[in-house]
């Protein structure tokens, strides 16, 4: 991945080109002064600009971290991920968009960059980096131990070619104006003015959003009255809705732990109650509907 093409520096906005070991990133400054940002062993870089973010408020906790890989790791979302990618495959997200046949996917080299607004700690990124012919994929999250799980993913898996990972506010992403052919945002917040930004023309954003009955059974388990989630599809000025897939199934939770993992991933981690909590983990296992909207906008 080049990446010296796409990423710019988070203080100046100057290109970002690695040093002469590799192990840092520095752009060109600008009035005189330079800025470098090392990279960690597992090959991720912090591009956070000092002070317009705080990672310890905002980004995930290590231990919130961990919960969810645990609970990703089980695949329990894997035909949401699965789904993403043949969406995304199916369409004309690209600017390559005459490569139709698998055989030209295959054989040619022109490789299509998707940028992850919120990547966690990158499941659904090698789940696509594995699936999607010719893809390159850059991560972007506020958690440095989010994107420090998934850089070393990525390397245990041999993909750091096609994959390279960030802290970076996804607000104003240290990415070149339209660089990328896909931008995803799965259960994040969609940041439009962003995501139009580093868009080629005719580039797409696929937006992940809860569907209505997503976890009812969960909740039901948690709260004595649970309601069904409000779905809107959210309008992004400068974008036109394209398609939209629904995902709906059925999912166990096969242990307490299991449980306890996806509360963590949840809003409701943080609005129930100790005996909501503790009603929820009286259950060793649990079925739940999974249900979940994938939007396809195309940039106008
Ligand atoms: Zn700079």
């Amino acid at each position: 991945m080049e990446l010296s093409k796409i990423l710019i520096c988070p203080n100046c906005g100057s290109p970002l080109d690695f040093s002469d070991d590799r192990r840092a990133l520095h752009c060109s400054g600008k009035n005189g002064r330079v800025h470098c940002f090392d990279l960690a062993a597992s090959g991720y870089v912090n591009l956070l600009a000092p002070g317009k973010m705080n990672n310890a408020k905002t980004g995930d906790e290590s231990a919130m971290v961990k919960a969810r890989s645990q609970f990703l790791n089980l695949n329990l979302y894997e035909p949401i991920a699965e789904s993403l990618a043949s969406f995304i495959e199916s369409g004309d997200f690209s600017s390559n968009n005459y490569l139709k046949s698998d055989f030209l996917k295959k054989n040619f080299s022109e490789k299509r960059l998707i940028l992850d607004a919120g990547c966690g700690e990158g499941y659904y990124d090698l789940f696509l980096a594995d699936k999607i012919a010719n893809c390159e994929i850059i991560g972007f999250d506020a958690s440095k131990f989010a994107v420090a799980h998934a850089s070393k993913q990525a390397k245990k898996r041999s993909f750091q070619e096609k994959m390279f990972f960030a802290a970076a506010n996804i607000f104003d992403m240290p990415v070149q104006s339209e660089c990328a052919d896909a931008v995803i945002s799965l259960f994040a917040p969609i940041s439009e003015n962003e995501s139009r930004r580093i868009l080629k023309n005719n580039g797409c954003l696929f937006a992940v959003i809860a569907g209505e009955r997503h976890l009812y059974e969960f909740k039901a388990a948690l709260y004595s009255k649970p309601v069904l989630n409000e779905t809107r599809r959210p309008e992004i000025e400068g974008f036109l809705l394209k398609d939209e897939i629904e995902v709906e199934y059925m999912a166990v939770l096969p242990s307490k732990e299991a449980i306890m993992n996806l509360l963590t991933m949840t809003p409701y981690y943080y609005k129930c109650s100790p005996a909501d909590k503790e009603r929820l983990l009286s259950n060793d296992t649990l079925e739940t509907t999974v249900h979940v909207r994938i939007i396809k906008y195309s940039k106008l």
